[in-house]
C-alpha cells in the first residue's frame, strides 16, 4: 500500500470551534504502527473541552484533536515491530507511558508522570484519518468483535479497572450512581463479575431503562427516590455520576467494610460523610483511567458477556464531529455517539 502524504483532521480551535484540517499523514517510527483509524467513541471528555476549553489543569492552549476511544487497522510498522502485521484491526489504547519509571515498572502505568494521553492537551487524539501508536498500545481484536466495539474497549477498561478497585466478585451487592456510557458498562461488567444484586441511580428514565436491560436489578429514579430506600446495603459503590451529593448518599448508602470508587469527575475538591466512612471502616478509593485492561476486555466483548454494540445511539462523519460532540446534549436518550474517519 503506498502510503498517504495527507489526511483529514477534525480540530478543537476554541470553544464550540471545531473545523476540518488536511495535515501531512503521520510516519511510525521504530516501536510504532501506523493505524487507519475506523471508529472513535465520542467521551465526555471530549464533549466537555468542546464545551469548554479544558478540564481541570488541561486546557486548550492550542488547536486539539479530540477523540481518544478508537479502533482501526494497521497500514504499516516502524521499524522493530517484530509482533503486529500490517492489516490487523486493532482497539487503540490511548495513553503512551515512559514503560520505565517506578509506577510503570511497577505495572501502574496508568500513574506514570510522563503519561502521552490522546486528546489531552497537548497530545492530539484520534479525530483523524490516521493515528501512530506504540505496538503494545495497538491491541489486536477478533473478527467477531464489531470496529465500534473495539473503540469501545477504552471505556470499557475504565469500567473494568473500576470494578477491579472495588474488588467486585461472586455475590458482590453493587450500586452504580450515574448511568451514562460508563455507568452501564460498570454494570455489564459488575454482572460479568458475578455482582448477584446491582442498583443503578440516575435522573434519566431512559437511562434506567438501558441499565435495566443491561442487567440492573434495582434502578432508582434519583428525582424521586433516595438511595436509602434501596432495601439492602451495598458491599460496593460505584460513582459514575460526579455530583457531590451523590457521592456523599451513595457512600452512606455502604455496608459496614464497604468500598467506594469514584470514578465520575466531580470538581476538585468534595465533602465526605467522614464519621460515616470511620465508623464503618468505608474504604475510598480515586480511579485514574486504567492499566492492563484491554486483554480482559477484549474478552468479556468476544464472549458475549459484555455488549458494546448497544451503546452506540448515533453515527457521524468526521466532518459531522460537532454534531457528534453535542449529540449527548441534544438527546437524552443518547448514549454513545460515534465518528468514522473513514466515510
Ligand atoms: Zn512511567
Amino acid at each position: 500500500m503506498a502510503a498517504d502524504t495527507t489526511m483529514r483532521v477534525s480540530v478543537l480551535r476554541g470553544v464550540g470551534d471545531v473545523v476540518m484540517e488536511q495535515r501531512a499523514a503521520p510516519r511510525p517510527g521504530p516501536g510504532e504502527v501506523l493505524v487507519k483509524v475506523s471508529a472513535v467513541g465520542v467521551c465526555g471528555s471530549d464533549t466537555h473541552y468542546f464545551d469548554h476549553g479544558r478540564i481541570g489543569r488541561f486546557v486548550v492552549e492550542q488547536p486539539l484533536v479530540l477523540g481518544h476511544e478508537a479502533s482501526g487497522v494497521i497500514v504499516e510498522l516502524g521499524s522493530g515491530v517484530t509482533d503486529r502485521q500490517v492489516g490487523q484491526r486493532v482497539s487503540i489504547e490511548p495513553g503512551r507511558p515512559d514503560f520505565t519509571c517506578a509506577q510503570c515498572l511497577a505495572g501502574r502505568y496508568n500513574l506514570c508522570p510522563n503519561m502521552r494521553f490522546f486528546a489531552t492537551p497537548p497530545i492530539d487524539g484520534a479525530f483523524a484519518e490516521l493515528v501512530v501508536v506504540h505496538q503494545a498500545m495497538a491491541h489486536v481484536v477478533p473478527d467477531t468483535v464489531s470496529d465500534e466495539a473495539a473503540a469501545l474497549l477504552e471505556p470499557l477498561s475504565v469500567a473494568v479497572w473500576a470494578c477491579g478497585k472495588g474488588a467486585v466478585s461472586a455475590g458482590s451487592r453493587v450500586l452504580v450512581t450515574g448511568a451514562g456510557a460508563i455507568g452501564l458498562l460498570c454494570v455489564q461488567v459488575a454482572r460479568a463479575l458475578g455482582a448477584t444484586r446491582i442498583a443503578v441511580s440516575d435522573v434519566n428514565p431512559a437511562r434506567l431503562e438501558t441499565a435495566s436491560e443491561l442487567g440492573a436489578t434495582d434502578v432508582i429514579d434519583a428525582r424521586t427516590a433516595s438511595l436509602a430506600e434501596l432495601g439492602w446495603s451495598p458491599t460496593v459503590l460505584l460513582e459514575c455520576s460526579g455530583h457531590p451529593p451523590v457521592v456523599a448518599e451513595g457512600i452512606r448508602a455502604l455496608a459496614a467494610a464497604g468500598r467506594a470508587v469514584l470514578v465520575g469527575m466531580g470538581g476538585d475538591e468534595l465533602p465526605l460523610p467522614l464519621s460515616y466512612v470511620q465508623e464503618h471502616e468505608i474504604e475510598v478509593t480515586g480511579t485514574f483511567r486504567y492499566a492492563n485492561t484491554w486483554p480482559t476486555a477484549i474478552e468479556l466483548v468476544a464472549s458475549g458477556r459484555v455488549d458494546l454494540d448497544r451503546l452506540v445511539t448515533s453515527r457521524h462523519g468526521l466532518e459531522q464531529a460537532p454534531e457528534a460532540l453535542a449529540a449527548s446534549r441534544q438527546d437524552p436518550a443518547a448514549i454513545k455517539a460515534i465518528v468514522h474517519p473513514g466515510s
